[in-house]
This record gives C-alpha cells, structure tokens and sequence, in this order.
C-alpha cells in the first residue's frame, strides 16, 4: 500500500496531502467561468493555474503587474494557495515562447505556493526521435529553473516519458544534477485511457523518489482513487467544469451520468450543498449549481477513501467493490494490485 499523508510547507501555510488542485481557466477566456469552491468546500482551498495563459492576457496581466494580486482576480481569499504550473500543456501544438527564467518570473509575480518547471508534453502521434527531443528539452527547462530558482515557494519538476525506465532515469538525473522539492509527471491525459501504462509510470516515478509527487491532470473522479492508491500525493483535474459543460453529473463510486438519462429524478443521489437543497429540474439548468456539485463529488470520493484508510478498514476490499461496476477499470486496478505484489 502506498498510499500516504504528508504535508507540504508552503509560503502561506501548511497543506496536507493528498490534494487536488482544482484546475482554474483564469486568463484563458474573457472571464473565469469557475464557480466559488473556495471557503465552501473545505479541502480546497487550493488552485492550480496557468501561468503563461495569465502572462498572456494583455489586460489581466497590466493590473497583476500594477498592484493587483492573482488571488483579487480569481476573487479568492488570500491565503488561497496556488500551484502555477507553465502552461506547457499549451506546447503540445504551439511554439515554446517563454524560458525557465521568464516563467519563473511570471509564477513569483503570480505570489504562486508552487511553480510547475516549464515542459512540453510528449504526443502519441510524434515519432520517438521528437518524443525524445521533448523529453530532452523538458529536463534542460527544469534543471535550468532549479538555477534560477530564490527559493520561495516549492519547484516541482515536470517529468515526461512514455515507459517506466525514461521515467525512473529523468528522476534520478534531475535529483543528482538539481534542487526540487518535488516533481510532477505530464503527458499522461493523451494515454488516460491506458489504464495499465499510465499505472506502471506512476509506480515507476513513485519508486525513484520519495519527494512529493504530483500527476497533472488525471484527478477525474475514476482516476482519483487509482492515485491514491498508488501514492500520488497531488493531483489537479477540470472533470468538474468540462462534465458539467457536457450536462454530466459525477457520481462518487459510479463515474459521470448523463443527465439526460436520469431525468425522471427529481431527487439526486448526493446529499450535497446543491443537490441537498435543490431538484434535478432546477440543477439542469444551472451550469454552475452542476459544476459545484461535481466539485463536491471529486471531494466526496477523496473523503471515503481517507475515511477507509483512517478507521483501518481494507483499502484493496474497497477498492475491489469501488472499481467493480467497471471492466476496463476493473482490469486496470487489478494490474495495479498485482505490480505492487510484485514491489513488495
Ligand atoms: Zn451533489
């Protein structure tokens, strides 16, 4: 069992872990359509950010830069802590426009609590040779921002590769020839649905350090408990905001549900804030009431699985039950279950 408690410190306090950092679109259209999360659901007093989509928003940028702070922009409290990562996810199709130094930067003027080094994602459709380059050039950004870096706030390095040996080796050279508080893997979102791939890199980056870990953004509610049991310490999803712009509603325990095909209910199946309170009819037509609820639906699904580790119960037991209405994730918690046999 992997699965572990920690807890980061950070310039505005202690956060314990295992976290997600709900994934904020701030500076990526006119408005950030994310609904208030912060001060309502309790374990997420947290964001994660891009920091190149802020940089590049002409107007949000000039106020950052006169005075205002991110969190005056996001309309959070202060003391709301943010992981900025680089944007590299942006550089799977576009060109590298910034450098370690710029992003660093940017990310300290953002007052950010952790700084994602700057990476570009690996493609399943690039041939070996360009992976590699990316791969490459993904650990020159990190080591030459573990230069740069004044120590505030955390430096995660971002890690690439598509098997379990490029994984382990990037680590190992990075912890020899930099300084990071932790490192996070990338590139897992165009393979998500290779269960037992994505299993084997997260065991394989888990075993060459015992740093933080982070996964970019694989914290959906299916993948969730998958991490968890691996020992991911952080993880950063926006399920929440793009199920809920495809009418799905987050079930913990069961996945996403059309609303279209419950519409009979007029109860939901969640005691939540929102659906505690209000009926299907009027949830269905409140994009934001839905995003709420899924939010708390993805913090529903981490409290069961602390509850199950806390009181001492079997967390496999759960997990056989948790992924058993499935095949395919059936199967990939399975494999999951067998490779940590085979660690121990
Ligand atoms: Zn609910």
């Amino acid at each position: 069992m992997l699965y572990r408690r920690r807890k980061l410190d950070l310039p505005r306090g202690e956060l314990d872990t295992p976290v997600l950092f709900p994934v904020r679109n701030i500076g990526k259209r006119s408005s950030d359509n994310t609904p208030t999360y912060v001060g309502t659901i309790p374990e997420f007093s947290a964001a994660m950010i891009n920091a190149r989509s802020i940089r590049n928003r002409d107007p949000m940028w000039q106020r950052i830069s006169n005075g205002v702070t991110l969190r005056e922009e996001m309309d959070v409290p202060e003391d709301t802590i943010v992981f900025a990562d680089s944007g590299g996810f942006d550089f799977a199709n576009e060109e590298v426009d910034t450098t370690p130094a710029k992003t660093l930067d940017t990310q300290s003027q953002l007052d950010a609590d952790i700084l994602g080094t700057v990476d570009i994602p690996l493609s399943r459709e690039n041939r070996a040779a360009e992976n590699q380059r990316r791969i490459d050039q993904s650990i020159e950004y990190a080591l030459k921002a573990s230069d740069h870096h004044d120590g505030v706030g955390l430096l995660f390095a971002s890690v690439h590769g598509y098997d379990p040996e490029t994984i382990r080796n990037n680590i190992q050279y990075l912890e020899k020839n930099g300084e990071f508080d932790g490192y996070a893997l990338g590139s897992m979102v165009p393979i998500r649905t290779d269960y037992k791939k994505i299993t084997k890199l997260i065991l394989s980056a888990r075993n060459a350090t015992d740093k933080h870990l982070h996964v970019y953004g694989l914290g959906g509610l299916v993948y969730q408990p998958l991490l968890l049991y691996l020992g991911v310490d952080s993880f950063d999803s926006s399920a929440f905001i793009r199920s809920a712009g495809n009418r799905n509603y987050l079930i913990p325990g069961f996945g996403g549900e059309e609303i279209r095909n419950i519409e009979e209910l007029d109860r939901l199946p969640c005691p939540c804030p929102v659906c505690g309170q209000k009926e299907l009819d009027e949830i269905r037509e409140d994009r934001t009431a839905l995003t709420q609820h899924n939010l708390w639906a993805l913090a529903t699904e981490l409290r069961r699985f602390r509850y199950v580790a806390e009181s001492g119960r079997d967390i496999e037991e759960y997990l056989d039950l948790r992924f058993s209405g499935n095949e395919v994730t059936k199967r990939a918690y399975e494999t999951a279950k067998q490779q940590m046999r085979r660690l121990t």
